[in-house]
């Protein structure tokens, strides 16, 4: 399996394209902005992209989405709990971006925890990630851990918006997250990859001796 990463759009969302070359098929992991830009680099690959599966709903993760159903005909699958953040991501768009006309577009369908998501002879794996927002996802596969805005290298996903929750956060990053071997690699929703291991040991809010690791029974 393999995966490439696109920076796109004012807050330097990565968008992730995960394909199997060889069964020429792949799909798409958060689509912040810049649809031609990711539309670009998957015609280039010449595979088919079945979805586009977001880690949550906030705008940054969503606004390239319509113009990629378009181009690809392909489905947009986020998790039933962030249906309300999906909404108001037309408000955050307007906040952040001055967006006006920001139309969300319709999930297709839904994921849940432990559904399997199969591309060419690989399965991402969902679990439910809930704390950034609380429709929250992390995509699990054998060697590495899609993780959104829930967790990233040296820190974690901010809690302050429509539906945040620190506690939450920090249970799904102790208690789900770091249940995944050490030396799979974490793929964020904002800037580089780390390692399981690594943020165990040195995040300065969930690692060892983190802030926040032992503030939440
Ligand atoms: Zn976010
Ligand atoms: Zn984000």
């Amino acid at each position: 399996m393999l995966i490439d990463r696109v920076v796109v759009g004012a807050l330097q969302s990565n968008s992730y394209i995960v394909f199997d070359q060889e069964f020429g098929e792949g799909l798409v992991i958060d689509a912040g902005e810049e649809p031609q830009k990711i539309i670009h680099r998957i015609e280039e690959k010449g595979i088919r992209v079945e979805g586009i599966y977001v880690t949550h709903c906030h705008f940054d993760h969503i606004l390239a989405v319509r113009e990629l159903k378009e181009a690809l005909g392909c489905k947009f699958y986020i998790h039933r709990a962030d249906e309300e953040v999906l909404k108001r991501s037309v408000e955050d768009a307007e906040l952040y971006l001055g967006l006006s006309s920001f139309d969300p577009p319709k999930p297709d369908g839904y994921i849940d925890d432990g559904d399997e998501i199969r591309i060419g002879r690989n399965i991402l794996k969902v679990l439910h990630t809930p704390g950034h927002t609380p429709g929250s996802v992390s995509y699990v596969f054998d060697g590495g851990v899609f993780t959104g805005d829930t967790l990233f290298a040296g820190s974690i996903g901010r809690t302050d918006m429509f539906g945040g929750d620190i506690k939450l956060l920090v249970k799904s990053v102790v208690e789900k997250l770091f249940k995944l071997p050490d030396q799979y690699v974490i793929y964020p929703g904002h800037g580089p990859t780390s390692t399981i291991g690594v943020e165990k040991k040195f995040n300065p809010y969930v690692g060892v001796d983190g802030i926040l690791k032992n503030r939440f029974p």
